[in-house]
């Protein structure tokens, strides 16, 4: 398989943005603990903006939608998307503050977030219909829960209106999940997300039990991929299920890994790629994310996504 090139169709993303704090703990602190830690690391993130950015690093054209505060922070991050050669719509909201989200990494790499939407919070579906009404045409819009359902839902309403394809990384998981019924071609989703929209509690114990949950959840979507960490990922859709499992690595900050296999799922998705080979590819460009601290900067690039032997 061959690497995309510039003469690839646009992907339009239309998501949340964040500075992102990192530190480095051997455990979360308990209930009225103080951990003290002798530095963070601060670093470019957001869903939105992380996808986007993969895609990017893969080489297709990419056309950003969202919102930024009137700070220094969502300034930097605007020019810094646009150096990576991002159309940008992205409104500066007066009175908001850029999103933050606040990462917990542990030592075996995974990670827990808090994260504050600032001016992610303040994406409307009016802006969204102009935003894709000015944009290039794309071949696959996609979206994710860090901005406002309404947004999320103008965006897959316009997909359905121009017949382009529409895939949604329904994270984190909202509970008004029935308003995306019937608006998406890809439902993904974590473990943590896929209990949340099916309504269940407690993990299946083994693969058949996800890849029976992802059935489930193809009443929201034709078709639904649940990554599984190092477990590797599930797929059940139309022409059956698939098991995609994980690639070996050493994993050392987790933080991105998901929006890297999204980035790069809807990557080979939007230059027609087999759905087979474009979750090889996700799992390949998810796991070598996992092998840098943060989640832009270890992000892998076409070569080691589209052109590394499976
Ligand atoms: P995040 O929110 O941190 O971006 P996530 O929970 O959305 O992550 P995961 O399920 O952790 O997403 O990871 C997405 C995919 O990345 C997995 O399906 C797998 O293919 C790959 N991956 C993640 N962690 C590892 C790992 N430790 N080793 C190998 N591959 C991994």
């Amino acid at each position: 398989m061959t690497a995309p090139t510039s003469t690839n169709p646009n992907v339009t993303v239309v998501g949340s943005l964040n500075t992102d704090f990192t530190v480095r703990v051997e455990r979360l602190p308990r209930p009225g603990e103080t951990l003290c830690v002798p530095d963070a690391v601060m670093s470019f993130g957001g869903k939105g903006a992380n996808q986007a950015v993969q895609l990017a690093r893969l080489g297709l054209p990419v056309t950003f939608v969202g919102a930024v505060g009137a700070d220094d922070r969502g300034r930097e991050y605007v020019d810094r998307l646009k150096l990576l050669g991002m159309e940008m719509h992205v409104a500066r909201i007066d009175g908001a503050a850029t999103g933050l989200g606040f990462v917990h990494c542990m030592p075996d790499g995974t990670v827990s977030s808090t994260v504050i939407a600032g001016a992610n919070a303040r994406v409307t579906a009016a802006m969204i219909d102009e935003a894709l009404t000015e944009a290039p045409r794309p071949a696959l819009i996609l979206t994710q829960n860090e901005v406002p359902t309404d947004a999320v839902v103008a965006a897959g309403r316009w997909a359905r209106r121009h017949q382009v394809l529409a895939v949604i990384n329904a994270a984190p998981h909202v509970s008004n999940g029935d308003e995306l019924l019937g608006l998406f071609d890809y439902f993904i989703v974590n473990e943590e997300e896929a209990l949340g929209y099916a309504g269940r509690n407690r993990a299946p114990q083994d693969v058949a039990g996800w890849l029976g949950l992802a059935e489930g959840l193809r009443r929201i979507a034709p078709n639904v991929v649940i990554t599984l960490g190092a477990q590797g990922a599930v797929y059940a859709g139309p022409g059956g299920v698939l098991v995609v499992p994980a690639r070996r690595v050493d994993a050392v900050d987790t933080t991105g890994a998901g929006d890297s296999f999204v980035g790069a799922l809807c990557g080979a998705l939007a230059t027609d790629e087999t759905i087979e080979h474009a979750l090889e590819c996700a799992a390949r460009a998810g796991a070598m994310t996992t092998l840098g601290v943060g989640a832009q900067e270890s992000m892998p690039e076409a070569g080691q996504v589209f052109g590394a032997a499976a």
